[in-house]
């Protein structure tokens, strides 16, 4: 059992993880980051620290005995380093939850096998592969690698005038999946949490703008009709049980309108505490980051009541020269990452506003 005094292990040193060893230590745990990367924005916030490859089995052992349970940041921790690590410390969430949502081919599988609707889908290995897909798919239709895609890396979107050799060479003729291309309404996703016990709790589902293919803008209420609400909280749920979940998951959708009618569409889980859950700080009872550690460390899940309609922000390279402006912003909830270099595409913070329901 977890007790307060005990050390959480977190896979990764970005915000996610930063934001986490925060929520940790305000609940008396200490925090161990494991990273690559020496300057990691979450090393200024934990007790100790790992630089090392993720490869490095000595040191994946090492920080595996030294911690009383792992988590990560992000989902493409390679299989072998789960291996490694959970022959010596718990694992939450566990290594399939991992395997199964770092590849796109196996996540759509697993998705509509539970009977959830994706976008129609296909392997593709090679151009005779492609044209198969496409005969049965038609156009638009959207190519993406399986692995190590994210923010819109790694994909190309085949129209009616595109040359499909094409569209594949510039994802790199990289193991791939072609999507049938949703005509979405709006980008919603739902963050969750369960607990090795079964608890379940289900944050407000939330609307989500993007800008290069970036989280720009997290709105709540996502403004869907509560039955839609309601058929999202089923979807995370049966996605989580499935995956004998532990923590907090996202689950990103596609709102699909026809006149009132609406329906829901998978796009991707994300096993970890999520970009478009950052209004919870603040914006909720509990926080996203707050809930993971309660429910990877088997503790009771918190409330996930929201205080107010919120939206979030996310500052993006230069978007953040406007910290002093922000600062002064009344009820503006400012987030800052502690990266030193605001490169194009950054995520550098971010800032949520609260404002009573209905304004
Ligand atoms: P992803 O990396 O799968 O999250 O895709 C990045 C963005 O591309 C999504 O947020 C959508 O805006 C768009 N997109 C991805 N797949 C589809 C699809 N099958 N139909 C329409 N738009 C898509």
């Amino acid at each position: 059992m977890m007790r307060p005094g005990c050390t959480l292990g977190i896979l990764g040193g970005g915000q996610l993880g930063r934001m986490m060893a925060m929520a940790a230590a305000e609940l008396g745990l200490r925090t161990h980051i494991y990273a690559p990367e020496r300057d990691s924005p979450a090393f200024d916030v934990a007790a100790e620290h790992t630089v090392a490859a993720y490869e490095d089995e000595a040191a994946l052992v090492r920080f595996a005995k030294a911690v009383d349970v792992v988590t990560y940041e992000f989902e493409n921790v390679p299989g072998a380093t789960a291996a490694i690590l959970s022959a010596h410390a718990p694992l939450a969430p566990n290594a399939h939850a991992l395997s199964v949502s770092q590849d796109r081919l196996s996540e759509k599988t697993f998705v509509s096998g539970l009977g959830i609707p994706t976008a129609p889908f296909a392997a593709v290995s090679d151009e005779a592969e492609l044209a198969a897909a496409l005969e049965r798919i038609g156009r638009p239709a959207v190519l993406k690698t399986r692995r190590f895609g994210y923010d819109g890396k790694g994909q190309a979107m085949i129209r009616p005038e595109t040359d499909p050799a094409a569209a594949f060479a510039a994802i790199g003729r990289a193991p791939a999946i072609l999507e049938g291309f949703v005509p979405f309404e709006r980008e919603v996703s739902v963050v969750a949490a369960r607990t090795a016990a079964g608890a379940f709790a289900a944050y407000d589902l939330c609307a989500n703008e993007h800008r290069h293919h970036i989280l720009a803008t997290t709105r709540v209420p996502a403004g869907v009709s509560q039955r839609t609400e309601e058929e999202a909280f089923a979807i995370a749920r049966s996605i989580a049980e499935a995956l004998d979940y532990v923590g907090v998951l996202a689950v990103e959708l596609f709102l699909v309108t026809d006149g009132a009618k609406e329906r829901l569409v998978v796009n991707e889980i994300a096993p970890r505490v999520h970009n478009s859950g950052h209004w919870t700080l603040g914006g909720a009872t509990t926080s996203q980051f707050e809930q993971h550690v309660r429910a990877v460390c088997g503790w009771p899940l918190g409330a996930t009541a929201r205080l107010g309609r919120v939206e979030m922000q996310n500052l993006i390279g230069d978007d953040v020269e406007a910290w002093e402006r922000l600062l002064a912003e009344p009820g503006a909830h400012l987030q800052l990452y502690g990266k030193a270099e605001a490169r194009p595409g950054r995520k550098m913070g971010h800032v949520t506003r609260i404002f009573p329901e209905g304004e």
